[in-house]
């Protein structure tokens, strides 16, 4: 029995932070006590949002959550989890196309970090085709964003995107 059972870390670029992270999330609360977001900063994606933006952001998604902490890490994602005293990593999953990818991780990670597990959650059909990519397409082309994100990511779009 591990003594960070109770605690999970939720790793991702969040760029931006969509419907489908956030049902995610409420999930993985209703198995674990604590959630650390870990908002990836070294991405090879280019981002739209900045680091600190995706934080301030996510942040106020979850102001109302108890049980949640928004931090960003670089690096190795054992790396985090280690320092966050946490061997629990939650991911989504949509498709098997997700499945492929997120498995490879689960292994590379778990070689990495001998205790650290992979808890993956299905996502909810209703979120399975919403991802931050199509997402920041619509919002380029000035579509309705609304009913994929939180009001908070809405509003960071939309000024993004003047
Ligand atoms: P990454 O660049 O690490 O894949 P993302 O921000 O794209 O980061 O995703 C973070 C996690 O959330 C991943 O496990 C991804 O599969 C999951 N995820 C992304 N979109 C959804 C969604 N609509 N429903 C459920 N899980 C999702």
């Amino acid at each position: 029995m591990t003594p960070y059972a109770k605690k999970a870390v939720f790793p991702g670029s969040f760029d931006p932070f969509t419907n489908g992270h956030l049902d995610i999330l409420k999930r993985a609360l209703r198995i674990f006590d604590y959630v650390t977001i870990g908002v990836l900063a070294n991405s090879s994606k280019q981002p739209l949002f900045t680091v600190e933006e995706r934080v301030a952001i996510i942040q106020q998604v979850c102001v109302e959550l108890p049980g949640v902490s928004v931090r960003s890490f670089s690096g190795l994602l054992v790396d985090f989890a280690r320092a966050e005293k946490c061997d629990i990593i939650v991911r989504g999953l949509r498709a098997i196309s997700d499945y492929d990818y997120e498995a490879q991780m689960a292994l590379i990670n778990r070689r990495l970090g001998e205790s650290i597990e992979t808890c993956f959650l299905v996502a909810r059909e209703e979120y399975s085709y919403v991802s931050s990519t199509l997402i920041k397409q619509i919002a380029n082309l000035r579509g309705d964003v609304a009913q994929f994100v939180p009001p908070a990511v809405a509003r960071a779009l939309a000024e993004k995107f003047g």
